[in-house]
């Protein structure tokens, strides 16, 4: 090294040296070390400080879900309004827990309701059953009523909520802009009001909801609710579920291009028609018929309310289509190309290839003799 170089070092080192000192005098000595390790020395220690990051990660997940444990085995007073798959669904859960059940639904369900060891059970058209349910002094009300009567339900609640403007309101609906707008609008401002949505249904959670994602936003949680709400909510976390807690805003603005374009696609699907297990199945096509079955299997409210009540739901349907056009147009076009010796013609040969469409019908026919011969043959 030159003087000169060895010279500008050490003014740099004195500079450097001291601005530190200026501007962090008192940090200094709590400095993390800086040795620098080398190529041998480095995935030993960065898997050792991995493995005590994962050692800290699982025991703060034992804590939470102790903690959730502790908080789910206090009792709560739970009215499901919407007795339908859902709110049973639902129900069943709770009753694990011990909470106790009330529900209300627009037809009668008591039947349901006693399967499930509810300890009373309403009809929401009366005015007075609606009393008389938020009259069992509910700790909170969950909505599971369909997307589509949200408002008309909480017009037919509104004798109970100003009534009893004390309980805690979660909703459960799969969209929440709606639910959230909703409720901000018809439930008593004192009221508290928790929005959430289970990622999941009774098939998808049939075998547990480890794991499963359970979205919430406090919406407006009073003080003297904060309690209720976080018992409310350790159920799912004690259950196992993945808690998300984000805004109804980007609630949305995820769900329409996962939920809402997995029930399209799986409605789509559903509706050709002729879509059954074949010996020869691949995972793929396992998986497809899977999609259908669980997205055919909810109700068409629940699939139109998720297209109506999500504003991005309509551009999802319309990326989808256009991007059909575009795969069934390049190949056509590919093919015209091969037709025509790698020129591509406008002479209605396009026409002809949609054609093919009517193949449909013989591919049917055909099934059906394949179908009964395999059937034969077990
Ligand atoms: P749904 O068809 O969306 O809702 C059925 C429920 O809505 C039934 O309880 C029904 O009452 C009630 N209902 C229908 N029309 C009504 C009206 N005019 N007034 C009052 N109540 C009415 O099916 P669901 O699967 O049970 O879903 C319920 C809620 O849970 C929906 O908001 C949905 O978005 C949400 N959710 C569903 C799933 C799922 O996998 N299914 C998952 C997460 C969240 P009756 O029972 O008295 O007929």
């Amino acid at each position: 090294m030159s003087a000169a170089t060895c010279r500008r070092r050490t003014l740099l080192l004195f500079l450097a040296a001291g601005a530190a000192g200026f501007l962090a005098p008192t940090r200094h000595a709590a400095r993390p070390s800086t040795r620098v390790f080398s190529e041998s020395e480095f995935p030993e220690k960065l898997s050792a400080i991995k493995a005590s990051e994962a050692q800290l990660r699982a025991q703060l997940a034992a804590i939470q879900r102790e903690k959730a444990q502790v908080l789910a085995k206090r009792r709560l007073k739970i009215g499901i309004v919407g007795f339908g798959k859902f709110g049973q669904f639902l129900a069943r859960k709770f009753a694990n827990y011990d909470h106790e059940i009330y529900t209300i639904s627009k037809s009668d369900r008591s039947a349901e309701a006693e399967e499930v060891g509810a300890l009373g059970s309403y009809v929401l058209d009366q005015r007075e059953d609606v009393l008389d349910f938020f009259g069992q002094d509910l700790d909170v009300v969950v909505l599971a009523v369909s997307i589509v009567s949200f408002d008309e339900t909480l017009a037919a609640l509104r004798p109970g909520l100003e009534t009893h403007e004390d309980v805690l309101i979660a909703d459960v609906l799969s969209v929440k802009e709606h639910a959230e707008n909703s409720l901000l609008a018809r439930v008593p401002s004192g009221t508290s009001v928790l929005c959430t949505h289970p990622m999941f249904g009774p098939e998808s959670g049939r075998h547990g909801w480890e794991n499963l994602a359970f979205v919430y936003d406090r919406v407006r949680v009073r003080d003297d609710r904060s309690e209720t709400c976080e018992r409310f909510l350790s159920i799912f976390e004690s259950a196992g579920c993945k808690m998300v807690e984000m805004t109804c805003t980007q609630h949305d603005v995820y769900a329409a291009n996962s939920q809402f374009l997995t029930h399209l696609v799986g409605r789509m699907l559903g509706s050709i028609g002729r879509l059954h297990p074949t010996p020869i199945d691949t995972k793929g096509f396992e998986s497809v018929l899977k999609i259908v079955e669980t997205t055919c299997d909810d109700s068409f409210d629940l699939f139109y309310g998720l297209y109506r009540y999500n504003q991005h739901s309509k551009s999802t349907l319309l990326c989808l289509r256009k991007a059909l056009a575009d795969l069934e147009l390049r190949l056509i076009s590919l093919e015209l190309d091969s037709v025509n010796g790698g020129a591509a013609s406008d002479d209605g040969e396009a026409r002809g290839t949609l054609d093919h469409l009517d193949l449909r019908e013989t591919a049917a026919r055909e099934w059906d003799a394949q179908k009964l011969d395999w059937v034969d043959a077990k």
